[in-house]
Order: C-alpha cells, then sequence, then structure tokens
C-alpha cells in the first residue's frame, strides 16, 4: 500500500550495506525527517555523520504523512493554550513557525522539487449542528493570541456548505520529495547514508549500534526512528494511533486548495497534482493501534464519494502517530545517557516537530545554545500535565495484558484460517499469531511482541501483526516494520 507521494518518486543513491566495524562522530538511526534535518548542520559543522535506515529514505510515516506544515496543532491552539496558558502556546506557533521557514529555505537552498508552496489551513465545521459542539471563537482567539492571521471565512472549493477559521502563510509540499532531495543533498555533504540497515541494538555506554551485519561506534547517537527504541519511561504515557488516507481522482468540480481541517469530527483534506494528473486526499478514522476495528478505508471511501464526484480512487495507506502525556514533543538527550538523543511524542504534527527536533538536536550536539531547548527538553517530567495520561496509558496496557493473555481463543487446527486471516490463538499452551497467505501457506509466529512481552492483534487492513501496547508492528514474515522492538516475532517454538 504506497503513499500518493510515491508517484514520480526519486529514490535515494544507495550506499553498500554496512559490514564489520565502522566509526562515526554522530550515528543517526532512522531516515524520516528529523533524521535527515539533524545531519545537515552536524555535516556541515565538520562532523563525520553516518544514517541508519532499515527501510529506504522516506519510508517511515514522513512519507505516509499528508504533506501539510502549519505552525498551530491540527488538534487545536485551544487546548494547547487551555494546557500550557498563552506564553508557552505563543512559544510553540513562533517555534513551528520557524521550522516551516527551515523547510522553505533547505527547499531554495538545495533546489529540491517537492511542490512547497505555501497555503491557508482552514478549520471547518460543516454544518450548524456540528458548530454547537466547536467553539471557534475560542479557537480564533487562541490563534490570533499566539500571533497568528486568522479571518472567519467560507471554505474555497468545497462542494458541501463549510465555514470556519482561515489560516494564512502555512505550506504544503510532497514530504516524500523533500526528504528524498535533502538526503541526495547531504550525500553531497558527504554524509554516509545506509538503507535497508535496521538497528538491532544500541549500547548508549559504549556508544555502540548493532545492525545484522555489523556495528557502529559513535561519539552521539541520535534515535531519529520516530519512537526511542528499546524500553523507554516516555513509552509508558504515550498513545499510540493509527490514521488512514485514501486519494481519488474527481470527474468533476474543484480540487479544493489549502490544508482543509473538518471538524465531523476529524477529516482532513487536501489536494496534489503530479504532472497532469490532480488528486484529492482525505485522512481520519483514527484508532488506538492494535485496535483495529474493520475497513477504515472503505469508510473513507464512503466519505469521500458522499461529497465530491469522485472518478476513481487512486491510492491507500495509513500511518501511526505518537501522542506526549502533555501535548509537546520529547526532544533531544535522554535520561541517562548524555550521548543518546530522541524525538517522539509528535501527535499528527511531526514533519514540523521533526524539523524543529532535528534543528535542536543537532545544537545540542553541536552545543550551540536554542531558545527552545529547554522547552521540548526529553527529560523535562511535567505531573501537573501528564499524570492522567500516564494513568490511562497504564490502563490501556493492564488490560491488554490481562486480556490477551488470559482470553486468548484455543486452537485445535489450523484450519480455522482462511486465506488471507490471521488469528492470534493458544496452540499447545502457546500463544501464535497464525496467518495463511492467500496462496493458502501458513505463517506461524509467536504472538510475544519481544518490546514487552504484550499479546499482538492482526490488523486486516495492512496485513500486520500490531501490538496495542506500546505500538510496535510485524510483517507477516514477523520482521519489524515500525515501534520500538528492535527485534523480529520469534518463530513459533523458537526461544523468545
Ligand atoms: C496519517 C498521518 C498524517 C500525518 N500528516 C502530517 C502532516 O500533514 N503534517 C505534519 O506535520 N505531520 C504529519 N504527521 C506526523 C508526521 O508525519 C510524523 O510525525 C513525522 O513524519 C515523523 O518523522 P520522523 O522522521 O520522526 O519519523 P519517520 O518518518 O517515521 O522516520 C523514522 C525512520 O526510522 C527508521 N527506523 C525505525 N527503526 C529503525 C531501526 N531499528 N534501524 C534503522 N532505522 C529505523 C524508520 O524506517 C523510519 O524511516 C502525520 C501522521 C500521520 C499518522
Amino acid at each position: 500500500m504506497e503513499s500518493i507521494w510515491t508517484l514520480g518518486s526519486r529514490g535515494v543513491a544507495e550506499h553498500p550495506s554496512l559490514s564489520g566495524e565502522a566509526d562515526a562522530d554522530v550515528a543517526i538511526v532512522g531516515a524520516g525527517i528529523t533524521g535527515l534535518t539533524a545531519a545537515l548542520p552536524l555535516a556541515e559543522a565538520g562532523f563525520k555523520v553516518m544514517v541508519l535506515e532499515a527501510g529506504t529514505v522516506g519510508s517511515g510515516v514522513t512519507g505516509g504523512s499528508t504533506g501539510n506544515l502549519y505552525a498551530t496543532l491540527a488538534s487545536g491552539q485551544a487546548p494547547l493554550r487551555h494546557k500550557w496558558g498563552d506564553e508557552v502556546a505563543a512559544e510553540v506557533v513562533r517555534a513551528r513557525g520557524e521550522a516551516v521557514d527551515h523547510v522553505e529555505a533547505l527547499v531554495k537552498r538545495f533546489s529540491i522539487d517537492c511542490q512547497f508552496q505555501r497555503q491557508p489551513a482552514y478549520r471547518l465545521v460543516a454544518d450548524e449542528r456540528q458548530h454547537a459542539g466547536h467553539d471557534l471563537n475560542e479557537e480564533l482567539d487562541a490563534l490570533v493570541s499566539a500571533g497568528l492571521e486568522v479571518e472567519m471565512t467560507n471554505a474555497p472549493g468545497l462542494p458541501f456548505d463549510s465555514w470556519g477559521l482561515r489560516i494564512a502563510n502555512q505550506a504544503q509540499f510532497n514530504p516524500l520529495h523533500y526528504v528524498q532531495g535533502l538526503a541526495s543533498a547531504l550525500l553531497g555533504e558527504g554524509v554516509v547514508i545506509l538503507q535497508h540497515s535496521p538497528v538491532r541494538e544500541i549500547e548508549a555506554g559504549k556508544g555502540r549500534l548493532r545492525t545484522d551485519e555489523g556495528s557502529v561506534t559513535a561519539k552521539h547517537i541520535v534515535q531519529a526512528t520516530h519512537t526511542p527504541k528499546g524500553i523507554s519511561l516516555v513509552q509508558a504515557g504515550m498513545p499510540v494511533s493509527r490514521e488512514y488516507a485514501v486519494s481519488a481522482r474527481l470527474s468533476s468540480g474543484e480540487y479544493p486548495e489549502g490544508i482543509l481541517w473538518v471538524l465531523d469530527p476529524f477529516h482532513s483534506l487536501r489536494s496534489y497534482r503530479h504532472g497532469d494528473d490532480q488528486y484529492l486526499m482525505v485522512i481520519g478514522e483514527k484508532h488506538p493501534t492494535g485496535e483495529h476495528r474493520g475497513d477504515h478505508y472503505q469508510l473513507l471511501r464512503e466519505y469521500l464519494a458522499a461529497r465530491f464526484d469522485v472518478e476513481a480512487f487512486t491510492h491507500h495507506w495509513s500511518a501511526q502517530q505518537y501522542t506526549s502525556p502533555d501535548g509537546l514533543p520529547y526532544i533531544g538527550r535522554m535520561h541517562g545517557h548524555d550521548n543518546l538523543y530522541m524525538a517522539t511524542g509528535f501527535a499528527a504534527d511531526g514533519l514540523v516537530w521533526g524539523t524543529l527536533a532535528g534543528m535542536l538536536i543537532a545544537d545540542q550536539i553541536l552545543e550551540r545554545a536554542n531558545p527552545w531547548q529547554a522547552r521540548f527538553g526529553a527529560r523535562r517530567i511535567t505531573p501537573g500535565k501528564s499524570a492522567l495520561q500516564y494513568a490511562k496509558e497504564n490502563a490501556t496496557v493492564t488490560k491488554h495484558m490481562v486480556k490477551d493473555y488470559l482470553g486468548t481463543e484455543k486452537l485445535d487446527s489450523f484450519d480455522a484460517i482462511a486465506p488471507g486471516q490471521g488469528r492470534v490463538a493458544t496452540v499447545e499452551g502457546e500463544k501464535l499469531a497464525i496467518h495463511r497467505t492467500e496462496a493458502g501457506k501458513l505463517k506461524v509466529l509467536s504472538a510475544v511482541c519481544p518490546h514487552m512481552k504484550c499479546i499482538v492483534h492482526w490488523n486486516a487492513s495492512e496485513s500486520t501483526w500490531d501490538c496495542p501496547c506500546h505500538g510496535s508492528r510485524f510483517d507477516t514474515d514477523g520482521e519489524v516494520i515500525e515501534g520500538p522492538a528492535y527485534h523480529p516475532l520469534a518463530r513459533s517454538g523458537e526461544k523468545l
């Protein structure tokens, strides 16, 4: 399931994979927007930088995002102001605005062909009934107080009645083409980018990380992996969700311009042009990872078809998000190790947070003062603003641990599993993740997530095994797709 951004994908020149031992000043794990943004200033300062990427450049959430860049948050400025007050809410907007400018500057500097353009963002309600539940006046006040240029308006080019707020001077781009362009520029700066190189272990104390074929020793290790790998304190308070996207071509009617957030309760719409073809996409159907509830793609197709004159659906894809307990991301040096850095808790706003994180982490390593370091630091503790979320997440993990360990069905025969299906079952006392391919072949894995021993769930939309506790995801061969797990699901019978 490839995202729309892969149309016209440029790829990045392959470097021979790592074998044996190597060293670097900075090893960056992950070639998404965070890792690549961090790599540039470090390489420019003369550091030897090595980026290790499990898949290919941008193949994580960056390449599955919506490509919207905005200074506020998709969840709204008013909730942020309510939680943190005027000063912090305005700081967030300033910091994020600087990050959007940074993207624009890099696009210009390296002539990255990624369709970057300034566009307004709209926060819209579609009828009076829905309006009752959304206080747009409060949101308007919060946006203006944070320094944004906002007005009440009707939406442009939408074929249904809607009105709401228009925030001027935000931006859109193709996020995959952007990071591919940035990676190519980094190769020119001497950065080594190793693709298809999953990191299996980080030994922060020794400043070393291992892949299947080799190891790298580095003075600084940056976990630009969307969520830190292995067991980390921050995971205990971060809900993990999946969200879905569908794109279509229209038979008639306008393709709407700008970033469009429709509060019904929440769908994000935007258009995209590739060559002579135009596309409209919708993003929504968010749910906790591992709690897959039906055909989310079909619901999005129905959403578009009910509102637009759809000629054909073209792409569908999904992506993951981690929401921090106090609403701000965790960026920078981790607890316990001065040479280990992370960037997480971006919710649905991480193209901008990731850019800011890359700038901030590079500044920390280069020992340059940065005004935002204290505000977004990964070592901050904010019990007053995050305790409730920690409690909720711990309850979720406990619920899944108890329910999934006690409640897994017993299976005497694999015949009940139809082609294309996956099921978790207890067989001879072992919790198994069993999948039958469309061709009828059985793939049997341990259902125990190697991260923290929760039981994975079958995700029928993606044909993956998803862990409901901290969001690790695995393909049907057990290989890690994303999340904190370092290691694949064990083959049945293998010791974990
Ligand atoms: C549906 C959806 C739409 C979104 N749309 C927007 C949007 O419009 N605007 C916005 O600002 N934000 C958006 N976001 C959020 C944003 O896309 C992400 O927060 C952001 O892309 C994260 O970037 P990253 O570089 O930190 O992570 P990623 O892009 O996920 O990069 C991390 C990389 O690390 C690699 N990796 C992981 N583990 C290992 C390992 N062990 N070894 C080596 N490599 C590893 C992965 O393969 C991956 O490439 C959206 C999120 C979702 C879910």
